[in-house]
């Protein structure tokens, strides 16, 4: 008996502590990932990282504002929606490959925004965010969309490649148009929070009463997603902005503009990599990019 209790603590005191090393490594690793994620989808508007005296970790602005990382505090899924810090924005990854059936319901990646980030880059008023509109011909009607961080200039492109599609694959111009509204400062309904509508970074293509996940059955919401243009998503995928259709609360004719979300998907697509740096996925021959994961490792060392 005696033998088992020793062999008991034995085995308690071999693996304990290797588990929290290997915890504490994946966190850090996936606060690296996430940093490095934000300042490379916002370049123009993070400055750095910092770690505080206290331990926390924040995303520096050019304007000179942080950005808390993690509040540590332990939040329910409305909790993280109505309140996101940066770790809870980046938390669900954002799955690349097209879908196959309708997700989860409490998986929505990138539907938690973190509004201090996005203020900062497109317009902290609504007067500042209408200074940053600029029109954005589609080829299918002229629309509003904000110019910071090449938003408006990534959804041109977007809407150039779906036009010339659109000439060979004749279904792909139902999908497109009539555009149902690009930007439109509103609260969404029954919360306090902005649409991302209100910044101009965000497009509803063509609608179907079967879109949103408050106006039809999840039944129907599959039918709809189901049927939905792989290719159209793609595109929009490929110009940085999150699909609607990808989270259980569906919003199947919205796109936003989130390179965070795109590329976290896109670079660490599985989490922690063994015996790989943490920045592995990232392409490192670009000196920009090398800057940035060497400023991470300086502040967080
Ligand atoms: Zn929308």
């Amino acid at each position: 008996m005696k033998k088992n209790i020793f062999l008991v603590l034995a085995a308690i005191l071999f693996f304990t502590p290797r588990y929290l090393v290997k915890a504490e490594d994946d966190y850090n690793t996936v606060m690296k990932q996430d940093l490095l994620a934000i300042m490379i989808a916002y370049p123009e508007h993070v400055a750095g990282v910092e770690k505080a005296s206290n331990e926390k970790v924040y995303l520096v602005m050019k304007s000179g504002k942080r950005i808390l990382y993690d509040d540590k505090r332990n939040k329910n899924f409305e909790e993280k929606l109505n309140n996101p810090d940066l770790q809870d924005m980046l938390e669900q990854k954002y799955p690349l490959e097209p879908v196959t059936k309708l997700m989860d319901k409490n998986f929505d990646p990138g539907r938690a925004r973190v509004y201090e980030l996005i203020r900062e880059v497109y317009g902290t008023s609504r007067q500042q965010v209408e200074k940053n509109l600029m029109m954005v011909n589609t080829g299918y009607g002229v629309f509003q969309f904000n110019k910071q961080n090449n938003a408006a200039q990534e959804l041109r492109s977007a809407f150039t490649e779906l036009r010339s599609m659109a000439q060979t694959n004749k279904k792909i111009s139902a999908f497109i148009a009539p555009c149902s509204g690009t930007y439109n400062y509103r609260v969404i309904a029954g919360t306090g929070r902005l649409s991302p509508h209100s910044f101009g970074t965000a497009i509803d293509l063509s609608r179907d009463k079967r879109d949103y996940w408050k106006w039809a059955t999840p039944e129907e919401g599959e039918k709809r997603l189901l049927s939905y243009s792989k290719e159209v998503v793609e595109v929009f995928e490929n110009h940085n902005f999150v699909w609607g259709g990808k989270w259980g609360h569906f919003d199947i004719l919205h796109f936003e503009y989130r390179p965070e979300i795109i590329l976290k998907a896109r670079y660490f697509r599985n989490n922690v990599e063994v015996d790989k740096p943490w920045y592995y996925g990232v392409a490192t021959d670009n000196t920009d990019i090398q800057n940035k994961i060497q400023l991470i490792e300086n502040a967080l060392r």
